[in-house]
């Protein structure tokens, strides 16, 4: 059990960031490890935060969502958590997945209104009001996190959901959700609804000479449109739902720069950090290190970033971060496997014959994101004006093109980056897998409510 647990953390840490380009939302990570009614267990259990990963993945239907948790410093040492949680939190802390905190008092509120993240929480928030009217104002950017079988909901402004009583009990990690099936394919009433389905440009992909004969590769111009039937019954969930609201004025000019806190490692921003920034907390008017409480320094424009998401089948699966100073190559097998994404993981037999090892390359020139093909097969750009102009398909090879923020790159059928949250449609139906896959303690103890 102590194996399986140690790996549940694992998949529970590849979803904690404190970069704030990556994170999806955040939360006071010790309400939700004390937050008892979600599995009726221990008084403290870190396993919780997963229960809060999987409900945020199912909230945006994103099996890579990512959660920024602030933890006040005391949690570090608590008794009531094992010494292999203590453990796993002290990690989580050096290595900035988790910012530590002397008090955490209104900290994940700050942050929330500095970035426009919607805020996770167990209780009520209206004493932050004063300084943050929009907890009353804009009730939708707090995600209330409560216990329904199985698992955790999160509801934007803290309606309670009425659970429903004829839906089958839930096991996490033992059984899947029910699986919507799909409408039949049927023409959209409302061109709103449904994802344009231009079809692609007449100079679609064609089988090229070199690599295996024409019979044993995936038709060219197939491998873009054959689900282009299916392509109607998507819908527009996702921008539906609140995602992110825009960052307060102070925000936007706090994450226009680079900070530096006075202790040299430290992990929020320290020198040697590794990935993104969070932001600095405000003290009497002044950015501060929310670890140190000292004063950082301002020591330039922080560099551009934009988040990426991998969506196979409608479903985003993992987002990652290209900055100025990291290019990333998204393809089949990557030859760097710390700077390159694989997408092989998700991919049927046509798809990995398709897209190469190293297809696109992400780039960043002058702010710009640029997506570099690198393929033997090309990658199709959807290219859009705005969330609801129609698409237009461009397909490029061996070149660079820069991408506006609602565009797409498909690097085959169904497998596509995405820029930020922008995401157009979703699968109803779809199921972020659970990142307590492998806690039998939790799954057995869940299964008896
Ligand atoms: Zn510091």
């Amino acid at each position: 059990v102590r194996f399986e647990v140690s790996r549940v953390m694992d998949s529970i840490e590849q979803r904690l960031t404190t970069d704030v380009t990556l994170a999806q939302a955040v939360v006071d990570l010790s309400e939700v490890a004390r937050f008892v009614a979600l599995d009726g267990g221990r008084v403290i259990n870190l396993l919780r935060v997963g229960m809060a990963v999987d409900a945020l993945g199912r909230y945006l239907i994103d099996a890579g969502a990512m959660l920024y948790p602030v933890v006040g410093r005391e949690l570090l040492s608590e008794a009531s958590l094992t010494s292999k949680e203590r453990m796993v939190l002290g990690r989580w802390a050096d290595d900035g997945l988790i910012e530590v905190t002397p008090v955490v008092s209104d900290r994940p509120v700050e942050i929330a209104d500095f970035t426009g993240l919607p805020l996770i929480a167990v209780k009520d928030q209206s004493q932050f009001a004063q300084r943050f009217p929009w907890l009353i104002d804009s009730p939708e950017r707090t995600l209330m996190l409560t216990p329904r079988t199985g698992g955790a909901v999160l509801t934007p402004g803290g309606a309670p959901v009425p659970s429903d009583s004829s839906a089958p009990k839930v096991v996490v990690g033992k059984a899947t959700l029910p699986i919507v099936p799909l409408d039949p394919p049927a023409p959209p009433a409302d061109p709103v609804d449904a994802l344009d389905d231009s079809p692609a440009s007449q100079d679609g992909p064609s089988a090229s000479q070199d690599g295996p004969s024409a019979e044993s590769r995936p038709d060219g111009l197939k491998s873009f449109t054959a689900r282009g039937a299916q392509r109607f019954t998507r819908t527009r969930v996702v921008r539906r739902r609140f995602t992110r609201a825009e960052p307060s004025g102070i925000g936007v000019s706090l994450m226009a720069r680079e900070w530096r806190c006075s202790e040299p490692d430290c992990p929020a921003f320290g020198d040697y950090r590794r990935i993104g920034q969070p932001v600095p907390r405000m003290r009497a008017g002044i950015p501060s290190c929310p670890k140190h409480g000292e004063p950082v320094k301002d020591i330039g424009a922080r560099p551009t970033a934009y988040a990426v998401a991998i969506v196979v089948d409608d479903l985003a699966r993992r987002r990652f971060v290209v900055t100025q100073d990291h290019p990333v190559v998204v393809g089949r097998e990557p030859k760097d496997p710390e700077a390159g994404i694989s997408v092989g993981a998700w991919l049927h037999e046509a798809a990995a014959a398709w897209i190469s090892a190293e297809h696109v390359r992400l780039e960043i020139q002058e702010d710009a994101l640029i997506v570099v093909d690198t393929s033997r097969n090309g990658t199709m750009l959807w290219r859009r004006s705005s969330p609801d102009a129609s698409a237009e398909t461009q397909r490029i090879r061996r070149k660079a093109v820069k991408l506006g923020s609602w565009d797409s790159v498909e690097l085959y059928t169904g497998v596509e980056l995405v820029i930020g949250d922008h995401r157009l449609a979703t699968v109803v139906g779809s199921e972020p897998a659970s990142v307590l896959l492998d806690a039998p303690t939790v799954a057995s103890r869940l299964v008896q409510q």
